[in-house]
């Protein structure tokens, strides 16, 4: 068997588990507008999605869909150290600044100005500019 369809398969799984989740946490409408996009940040990277644990391996994480979420890379790599319920403590946080982060790029504002007064946002963006400008580049080819 073609080992990518079965990537795709496991993703779908993935997503067709938290799906409810993430409608109810209003981060997507639906399904269909979760395809391809990071859970934590929205970002649409096609196929280039990774599977992360939310407990991770090491501290007795599963393989299952209830352990995992579809991350972009950098998300992933972000997030790569925070298990347990101190993963959904960041998701949250990162959702945040990530949205004040898109939301300045697509008015063209400087992010300083969108993130004025939430500073925890703020740092999460200062690290979160660079790449901005990397997804920029895969996402619009
Ligand atoms: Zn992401």
């Amino acid at each position: 068997m073609n080992p990518m369809k079965r990537t795709y398969r496991k993703h779908d799984a993935i997503l067709t588990h938290w799906i409810p989740w993430l409608i109810s946490a209003n981060r997507f409408d639906s399904k269909e507008d979760a395809e391809g996009c990071c859970f934590a940040c929205g970002v649409f990277v096609h196929g280039n999605l990774e599977r992360s644990h939310i407990t991770a391996r090491c501290d007795g994480g599963a393989d299952d869909v209830e352990n995992l979420h579809l991350l972009c890379s950098w998300c992933h790599k972000a997030s790569e150290y925070i298990t347990g319920p101190d993963y959904f403590r960041w998701f949250e946080v990162w959702s945040i600044a990530d949205a004040c982060a898109l939301k300045a790029t697509q008015m063209g504002l400087p992010i300083v100005s969108a993130l004025k007064g939430n500073e925890k946002a703020m740092a999460f963006c200062n690290e979160y500019m660079d790449r901005m400008e990397m997804e920029k580049r895969t996402v619009v080819a």
